[in-house]
């Protein structure tokens, strides 16, 4: 069972500047609810301009006192010292997410929080065995000069991320920033603000220097967001979240030429051939449809399936949809509700538009009939669609729920051509047991990343990111090395 349905609604949710724990300022706050009950459960306390300028001080600050002047060996032994207490405190980490997301303990305690602590883990480790560049040059006097790189911090680092991993998004960034020797500020998600506030209660138990982690809560633009991305003393922004909002944060980027690293959005598609294994391909697929409630920026939600197999393929899926059990909070089949009414309602005006657009609706499409405690909460129906056009709104446009639409197909050309027909270019999978076309088609898709009979099996040392709309630059392993330090070169002669 859950334990976040008799949660009270007196949990008090602080920025964390400087160390400390803080209310807002200005004394607003707003609610913290329970996407699985629609019950208010918290208030979190808005960060002002004052509160969030005060961060970004503390973090500039910081990069001067012990933090600035630790040794490497010294950084990396506190940012292990993190993973640890994370793993710690997994079951506190873990009751945070679940109260703010409503996603299913196991999710949780499966994906979330064990990459919370593998995200600073594995960055340690990274810096420790980074190697550096170096050149012995030929002088035009018949000497040498020897060329190396040094690598610094870029300074304070902007972390704004999204509500659908919270701390597992998070921590991607601030890891690696922490790493290479950066402070953050941290704006989370208004609508899943714990764990990057607890995060802080971590920093101080190792002995974090005050400073280095700073979160300030509140929403995008008018409010923490656009005040942290405003702020001229922010060096580089790393954002993970909407195209959209995106480019808002790119025009402020803009105001004293910051960097910027951007995860956005994506449409994935996912290419089925009529010789795949329909097993690993149901088992793949379903997971990565309906997984945290198609709530995952590398989720499949348009699917083309080689004629022969269609028909078979829409049989299984449907029965693995309908095994998925909205609200059946404890049960290990829990489909977990969306994060907020408002996106509920941006899923079901798709469901509604995809009838609209022609869609035979094969299973779901609606709201799914719930009593009891999470009769409040934000569910819909995972939902299959056929016979929609491959050019329709549905089709076109990130929907971030459980769903997708499918479409057949007759040659490998043409699935190649639908597949990169969008705007996006996040990911792709590719299901064939045709060893040749596995490779032939992976490399042909203009993704990020292509898995090939497998879904979000995640290395952390590889590339990640998105092409197209879905973002810029790439992070992970030595990747995010290059945008979380500054590179110099020295030139000695010798
Ligand atoms: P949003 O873009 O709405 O929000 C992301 C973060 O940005 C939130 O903290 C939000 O604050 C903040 N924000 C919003 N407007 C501004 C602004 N003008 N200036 C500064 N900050 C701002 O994304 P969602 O939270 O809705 O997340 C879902 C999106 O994230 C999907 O599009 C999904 O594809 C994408 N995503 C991409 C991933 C990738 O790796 N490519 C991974 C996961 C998700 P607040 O919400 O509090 O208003």
């Amino acid at each position: 069972m859950t334990s976040d349905m008799s949660r009270p609604v007196t949990d008090t949710i602080l920025n964390f500047i400087g160390g400390v724990y803080r209310r807002g300022s200005d004394g607003k706050t707003f609610a913290n609810v329970n996407p699985a009950t629609g019950q208010h459960i918290g208030l979190v306390h808005e960060a002002s301009k004052a509160d969030v300028d005060a961060a970004v001080a503390a973090a500039k600050t910081a990069l001067n006192g012990p933090w600035g002047r630790m040794t490497t060996a010294e950084r990396i032994k506190l940012i292990t010292a993190v993973a640890a207490e994370i793993e710690r405190r997994s079951e506190d980490f873990l009751e945070a997410e679940v109260a703010d997301t409503g996603k299913p303990r196991h999710v949780a305690s499966h994906i979330d929080i064990p990459r919370g602590a593998a995200n600073f883990r594995m960055f340690a480790d990274v810096i420790a065995t980074m190697p550096t560049e170096s050149f012995a040059t030929d002088t035009p006097d018949g000497g040498r000069a020897l060329n190396y790189v040094a690598r610094k911090p870029k300074g304070v680092i902007a972390v704004i991320c999204p509500w659908n991993f919270p701390l597992l998004l998070m921590t991607w960034k601030v890891g690696p920033a922490l790493a290479c020797g950066n402070t953050v500020v941290v704006k989370p998600s208004e609508e899943t603000p714990r764990t990057a506030a607890l995060l802080g209660e971590v920093m101080n138990a190792v002995g974090m220097p005050e400073g280095v982690y700073n979160v300030v809560h509140g929403f995008g633009a008018g409010s923490a967001g656009e005040f942290l991305t405003s702020n001229k003393d922010v060096d580089a922004i790393t954002f993970t979240g909407e195209t959209g909002t995106g480019q808002a944060i790119m025009q402020k980027a803009a105001i004293g030429v910051r960097d910027v690293s951007f995860e956005l959005g994506g449409k994935n598609p996912a290419i089925v051939f009529a010789d795949a294994d329909l097993d690993k391909v149901v088992e793949g697929l379903s997971r990565s449809v309906f997984l945290n409630t198609g709530q995952v920026c590398l989720g499949t939600e348009r699917v083309y399936v080689e004629r022969p197999l269609f028909d078979e393929f829409i049989r299984r899926m449907t029965m693995a949809a309908q095994a998925f059990k909205p609200g059946a909070a404890g049960d290990p089949a829990y489909l977990g509700p969306l994060i907020s009414a408002e996106h509920q309602e941006k899923v079901l005006g798709y469901y509604a538009k995809a009838v609209a657009e022609g869609a035979t609706v094969v299973t779901g499409g609606g709201v799914p009939e719930i009593d009891g405690a999470q009769g409040g909460g934000f569910y819909v129906e995972p939902t299959l669609w056929t016979g929609l056009a491959h050019d329709s709104t549905v089709m076109r446009e990130e929907i971030f729920g459980p769903c997708c639409g499918v479409i057949p197909f007759d040659a490998e050309d043409e699935a190649v051509a639908l597949a990169n027909d969008t705007e996006y270019g996040l990911c792709a999978t590719v299901w064939t047991e045709n060893l040749s076309r596995a490779h032939r088609v992976a490399a042909e898709m203009r993704v990020g990343v292509c898995w090939v009979n497998c879904w979000f099996l995640r290395d952390l040392r590889t590339a990640f990111g998105g092409s197209g709309q879905s973002g810029i630059g790439r992070e992970g392993g030595v990747h995010s090395l290059e945008f979380y330090t500054e590179i110099q070169n020295i030139c000695v002669k010798l």
